[in-house]
């Protein structure tokens, strides 16, 4: 294969084989835009590179050529001691993983090529520079050393000084102290070779993807773990060549609110690493038109360019090199749920995309973001400052300073805001378990806001008048309010403001549409047309799980087209548990039917109340699923019980404890439930179906489904069905009887068990569990994390239909039914039916609907539009 794509060869279609960074690289290129020469070594050379430990066959020659090549185009050598070129090593994999991987820049500096350096460009100070910042950047990366030590030595040197105030001969004393940090923790020299360095630095970025803030990363974000990183070499451009120069990142709309502008962060004699790292604050990007305008000019027009090539928001790096525009990256940029809503509709109304496409740019998660609550009011008197809202949401916490105390109290269940002056890569496990993140430096693109974006966390970023001491954990507002590390505070990422104490949240304007009550904005608007859409366009239904007539209510005004699984249990708890003990100590038919005539008409009077306010539409009620002993006291405290009161104990108790312990099972989810309490609990079924009956004759409800729990065998549904027919016919009522397909005989026999069965609904939480012989309430904490680590599965089956396994299943039930009973009504109603992956499968294997919890009717709605299309 061939391993090395010059820019001029790939597109922006190749980030499979090129990385995102490395296909908009060669797109800008052939779009004619000024990208600096380079070429790009495909993510297959690191998949080989990590499989097999050393780089393929062929790679180094391949490298070899186009780093002639690139030098006869640059009329330069690659560290050649008179005239210099140089390259940045960089990483970009298919998926942006922000700050995730490595990049060196400045490769081919040596004691040499310094000096050539300085001669050509006139400007001592400016090699130097080059050369500390490469020796810093390759000790950290390629050589594994601990950043501090050259931050510190940096600082030392500094003092009160600004980095630019360095002059020539600091910044050469700088090398030297570099050189000897490299040399004792390394135990080797820094390398002086270029294509030593250069070779060097390409096996780093391979080895970085799988470095563990990247595995983390990735986990986090649901990226696959084999997809492995290009690299790409860039000929250096010069941001930091003096006050004529500068480097920045831009937006080319308002990642926060979809807004369009000019939105983007300037820093003037600098590399690209110090805008993200915030090392000195940058100007907003408006004033590089007062510093530069004609660079300004033409950055205003490349963004537009941009903009009309990828239809969508992109952002992007540049540097300005003496006056001379260049630019390093461009990729179509990660934004906030709610800048998603509004650019998508605002790219329409501008005629850039249809609403077919509008539906496709937004995601069921980023809906379920917008339904998150907000801060009820202003509280400006506990106002402690406002920063920049980076990433939205209300996030109320205490206040940690250090990602390790963010992982350990929200371990113990505490709800925390990170802290930090600014974050770095190291910070993500902490980013992770807060609630919310607070800086104190750094703009809109710094890594704490792309970080936090991404994840869907709230973030209030460059709050700068904030005093950020991390050592005392403490920090410290302008008027002189101390924040000590667990102290209360809110911060919200609409607009910034940060809090002292809890202030109280309330529903987001999403959730007020969807219950009716529509407040008039645009965010609103937006979500409301591409809702639309999406239901014009998707093949399949979404009901709800519901129990109760508030719920049913809801998810009516959610938009759910019915119930696909009213659970019967709840039905037996509080006061009734009397009469399911009643039930279950009976010792003669006369009792047991005493005790199911007591408790019809109870289920009567629930089941009418949710048909009333289902109104019409299907209400699928599954008949009772778990073991009768979860329904009576927890035996310790009945064995407690019953040995306190001695003689006295009342004989109730005393045949409870009997029953509790006769009850008892080893694994009670795989043992008396669902239909087997149908067959051996005579009248217990009948009753439910008659109350189901009579309910839906009161209501005139004509689609009531009844649902039988735990089927495997046919034969179990048919002896059920017999008497629920009887029963419907003797009232009068035609409802449809139907299974769950949730034991996997159930699926492998499903063209059997279509002959008694009017429906199919696939409960994929027992069936996931059975399927893998994973216990549901067990598992997740007690091996899934060493499971996701080795990459066994890349998200729980429990969150995500396991497509291969689970999946397997789900299709040959729904191919074998209906094959058996054309038209067989297919469902989903466990909680993979509120996920959006899960509701994509769903789509393709042909389901009429899903069936999820009255919150997530929205997210799949418009995932099955997103399917469809
Ligand atoms: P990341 O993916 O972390 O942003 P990049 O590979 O984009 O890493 O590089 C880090 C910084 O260095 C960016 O600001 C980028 O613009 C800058 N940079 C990369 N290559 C060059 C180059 N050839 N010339 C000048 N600056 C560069
Ligand atoms: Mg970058
Ligand atoms: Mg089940």
């Amino acid at each position: 294969p061939k391993y090395v794509y010059d820019f001029t060869e790939g597109n922006k279609d190749l980030k499979d084989l090129l990385g995102g960074k490395g296909a908009n690289l060669a797109e800008m290129t052939n779009l004619g835009l000024p990208v600096p020469p380079g070429f790009t070594i495909t993510t297959e050379a690191c998949r080989h590179y990590l499989g097999h430990g050393g780089m393929p066959d062929g790679l180094a020659g391949e490298v070899a050529a186009h780093l002639t090549d690139l030098e006869t185009r640059m009329r330069k050598r690659l560290g050649d001691s008179d005239d210099p070129l140089l390259v940045s090593v960089r990483s970009g994999a298919k998926f942006s993983m922000p700050g995730m991987m490595e990049t060196v820049l400045n490769i081919g500096l040596n004691d040499e090529s310094v000096l050539g350096l300085a001669k050509q460009s006139g400007n001592e100070r400016f090699a130097w520079d080059s050369y500390r910042r490469l020796i810093q950047m390759f000790g950290k990366t390629v050589l594994d050393i601990d950043g501090d030590l050259f931050e510190n030595a940096i600082d030392e040197l500094k003092g009160d000084r600004e980095d630019t105030d360095l002059e020539a001969a600091d910044l050469q004393r700088l090398v030297e102290t570099y050189k000897g940090i490299v040399r004792d923790k390394s135990g080797r020299e820094f390398p002086a070779d270029p294509r030593e360095q250069m070779d060097l630095a390409i096996s780093a970025v391979f080895d970085s993807w799988n470095a563990p803030r990247a595995v983390l990363y990735r986990r986090q974000e649901r990226i696959p773990s084999g997809l492995g990183t290009a690299v790409n070499i860039v000929a250096m451009v010069f941001g930091n060549l003096g006050a004529d120069s500068g480097t920045g990142v831009a937006f080319t709309r308002d990642p926060g609110s979809g807004q369009q502008g000019v939105y983007g962060d300037y820093l003037q004699n600098a590399q690209g690493e110090d805008v993200v790292a915030g090392i000195r604050n940058t100007v907003p990007l408006q004033e590089l038109e007062g510093i530069d305008t004609a660079s300004y000019r033409e950055l205003l027009e490349i963004m537009a360019t941009l903009e009309g090539h990828y239809r969508d928001l992109c952002d992007i790096e540049f540097t300005v090199e003496r006056g001379k525009l260049w630019m390093l990256q461009t990729r179509v940029g990660k934004r906030t749920a709610e800048a998603a809503f509004r650019i998508a509709i605002q790219l329409v109304d501008e005629g850039l995309i249809d609403m077919d496409e509008a539906v496709t740019r937004v995601t069921g998660d980023q809906l379920a973001q917008l339904m998150f609550p907000r801060f009820a009011t202003q509280e400006d008197d506990r106002r402690l400052t406002t920063g920049m809202n980076a990433s939205p949401g209300a996030a109320v916490g205490r206040a940690v300073f250090t990602s390790a105390r963010a992982v350990e109290l929200a371990g113990r269940g505490e709800d925390v805001i990170l802290v930090r002056r600014e974050t770095n890569p190291d910070d993500l496990s902490g980013m992770i378990a807060a609630r919310g993140v607070l800086t104190s430096r750094g703009g809109k693109t710094s890594h704490a806001a792309v970080v936090a974006r991404g994840m869907g966390k709230t973030c209030v970023c460059g709050a700068e008048e904030l005093e950020v001491d991390v050592a005392a954990r403490r920090f410290t507002t302008p008027d002189g309010t101390v924040v000590e590390e667990g102290d209360v505070i809110s911060i919200d990422g609409g607009d910034g403001a940060v809090y002292l104490g809890e202030v109280p949240v309330v529903a987001s304007p999403v959730v007020e549409y969807f219950e009716g009550r529509r407040p008039d904005d645009e965010l609103v608007a937006a979500v409301d047309r591409i809702m639309a859409h999406a239901d014009s366009v998707r093949a399949l239904g979404v009901r709800a799980n519901a129990d109760t007539p508030e719920d049913a209510a809801r998810a009516r005004r959610f938009g759910a087209q019915g119930i696909g699984l009213c659970r019967t249990e709840h039905m037996f708890l509080g006061d009734r548990r009397r009469l399911v003990e009643d039930l279950i100590l009976a010792v003669t038919p006369e009792e047991r039917q005493a005790a199911l005539d007591a408790l019809e008409p109870l289920q009567t009077a629930d089941f009418t109340g949710l048909f009333e306010a289902m109104d019409g539409l299907p209400v699928t009620i599954r008949l009772i699923d778990p073991p009768l002993h979860e329904f009576l006291p927890d035996i310790t405290e009945l064995s407690v019980r019953v040995a306190l009161a001695g003689d006295e104990a009342q004989d109730k108790d005393r045949r409870l404890l009997e029953a509790v312990k006769r009850l008892h099972e080893q694994n009670p989810m795989l043992g008396l439930r669902g239909v087997r309490l149908g067959l051996t609990i005579p009248g217990l079924f009948a009753m439910q179906v008659r109350a189901i009956a009579t309910a839906a004759k009161r209501t005139g409800a004509r689609h009531a489904e009844i649902m039988i729990p735990l089927v495997g065998a046919v034969q179990e549904l048919e002896i059920v069905r017999e008497e629920a027919q009887a029963i419907l016919a003797e009232t009068g009522v035609d409802a449809l009887i139907g299974t769950m397909i949730e034991v996997p005989r159930a699926a492998l026999t499903a063209g059997q068990i279509a002959e008694a069965a009017q429906f199919f609904s696939f409960g994929t939480n027992d069936l996931t569990q059975m399927s893998w012989g994973f216990s549901r309430d067990d598992v997740e904490s007690a091996f899934f994390g060493r499971y996701l680590d080795l990459g066994i599965f890349g998200v729980s089956p429990f969150e995500t239909i396991d497509r291969d396994g689970v999946g397997r299943l789900m299709r040959i039930a729904a191919e074998e039914g209906r094959r058996t009973r054309p038209g067989l009504k297919l469902g989903i109603c466990g909680e993979h039916g509120g996920d959006p992956d899960s509701v994509h499968f769903c789509h393709e294997i042909g389901l009429d609907y899903v069936s999820c919890s009255p919150f997530r009717v929205p997210v799949a709605r418009l995932e099955a539009g997103r399917a469809a299309l």
